[in-house]
């Protein structure tokens, strides 16, 4: 990887530091990850033979609570990686206003090549690994990239028999047998509709006049498309790690959902069909042409760095709602501004799951657990309140809406920072 992608992350933060007051101290300690764990994660495979993972878990900041954030499987994953995505998590909670402060876990494997057994072999060694770095009132995972629901029952059973007792609040994303919250299935979703409904509103675009592009049919992707199909925007184009699919006149997309849905694979545990065998009319394109389609809104909602220098100039969208994080690159986000291209960031659109989660923990705790219509009523008001505040910050200071959402954060993490005293602390002036 040519640039670190946290040192890409930072340079937001420097840009928005020039319009919040907060000390420099704060603002130093906001500038490197509060703790890292690398890890290795011995496994038994199904023919006899060891293989060692890499593993790691960062808590990027704990200020305004507990480190919250998903646990990635995927070849590319780096502790570089895991900062930068720990670092993300800690100004989406802070934007959204969760008593909660930023984490994130990962495993550098291509799960889809491990047996069911292996993987689950995998992920209770992980867990064994990092079980003194996370609990629920210090850092608590979530699923992320190619981890799941049953993934994370693995992992909260592996926790619980390891501290002898029943532990439910230390992992969200879980099965609902296993204390898992309605609505977190679709949580992320569900949060990225309600803010593109709200913000299309404020510019004054229908949805039959609409149309979108969503780069990645995974557990994100495919429930936005899904609920802007439902609320009459014309999806033309979708797209997986294999390829991607395009019509003018709009995509089935029930119909493509319940094709990949009935493509999982035996193990039940990654889809094996991909979107490109569909049987509608469409056009097959690839990833790239897809995300420099003329289209209304595009939703890059696969992995990150997707939109970088390189491509940026050819994006002909007018406005781009990240639902995966860090899609676009800091130098990407300077030409998109120049073209007049809107994007409301991961740390706004993508936030659903995270709000979800955390309801999930505070059920969890509570032992009352809500309805999914409860659930998607309160994840509505929260993310539909915080958009707005949002995109008021931005119109005031003339800023783009990404810059905004780190103003709203930092202005959070500023007084939760000088509140604890730390100008005291390090200053040592008491
Ligand atoms: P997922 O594993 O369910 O889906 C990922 C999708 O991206 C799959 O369809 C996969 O085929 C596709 N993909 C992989 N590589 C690709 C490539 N090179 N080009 C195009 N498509 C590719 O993952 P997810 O949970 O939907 O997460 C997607 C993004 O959303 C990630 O950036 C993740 O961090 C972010 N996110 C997810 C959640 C959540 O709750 N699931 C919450 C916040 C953010």
């Amino acid at each position: 990887m040519a640039t670190s992608i946290l040192s890409d992350a930072n340079r937001r933060l420097e840009r928005a530091l020039k319009y919040v007051t907060i000390s420099e101290d704060a603002a130093e300690r906001l500038r490197y990850p509060k703790a890292s764990l690398t890890v290795s994660i011995p496994v038994r495979m199904d023919d006899g033979s060891l293989r060692v993972f890499q593993g790691y878990r960062v808590r990027y900041d704990d200020t305004r609570g507990p480190a919250k954030g998903g646990i990635r499987y995927h070849p590319s994953v780096t502790l570089d990686e895991v900062q930068s995505l720990a670092f993300w998590m800690t100004f989406k909670c802070a934007a959204l206003n969760l008593p909660l402060g930023g984490g994130k876990g990962g495993v550098t494997v291509n799960p889809k090549e491990l047996s069911k057994f292996e993987l689950e072999r995998l992920s209770r060694g992980y867990i064994d690994a990092i079980a003194d770095f996370i609990g629920p009132d210090v850092d608590i995972p979530a699923p992320d990239v190619y981890t799941n629901a049953l993934i994370m029952g693995w992992m909260v059973d592996q926790y619980s028999i390891i501290r002898r007792k029943h532990s439910p609040a230390v992992i969200t994303g879980k099965p609902l047998s296993m204390g898992g919250s309605e609505g977190r299935d679709t949580a992320t979703g569900m949060g990225a509709f309600y803010v593109i409904e709200a913000m299309m509103a404020k510019v004054g675009k229908l949805p039959q006049m609409t149309t979108v592009a969503v780069q990645g049919f995974g557990n994100a992707g495919s429930i936005v498309a899904r609920l802007l199909f439902d609320a009459g925007y014309r999806v033309v184009a979708v797209s997986d790690s294999q390829g991607g699919v395009f019509s003018p006149q709009g995509l089935d997309i029930p119909s493509i959902q319940q094709f990949k849905t009935s493509h999982r694979s035996l193990q039940a545990v990654y889809c094996e069909g991909t979107v490109c065998n569909i049987m509608q009319d469409h056009t097959i394109l690839t990833n790239e042409d897809l995300l420099t389609l003329d289209v209304d809104i595009l939703i890059p909602a696969a992995l990150e760095n997707q939109i970088t220098a390189e491509n940026a100039a050819q994006i002909q969208a007018r406005y781009i709602f990240e639902v995966a994080n860090g899609p676009i690159s800091a130098d990407a986000d300077l030409i998109l501004e120049d073209k007049d291209i809107t994007v409301f960031p991961d740390i706004l659109v993508n936030a659903g799951g995270v709000t979800v989660s955390y309801f999930e923990w505070v059920q969890n705790r509570s032992g009352l657990y809500w309805s999914r219509q409860e659930v998607n009523q309160r994840l509505q008001g929260m993310m539909v309140t915080e958009a707005d505040h949002i995109w008021q910050i931005a119109q005031e200071k003339t800023i783009s809406v990404r810059t905004a959402a780190y103003v709203h954060a930092l202005s959070r993490l500023g007084d939760a920072l000088n509140a604890k005293g730390i100008r005291d602390d390090y200053v040592g002036n008491r």
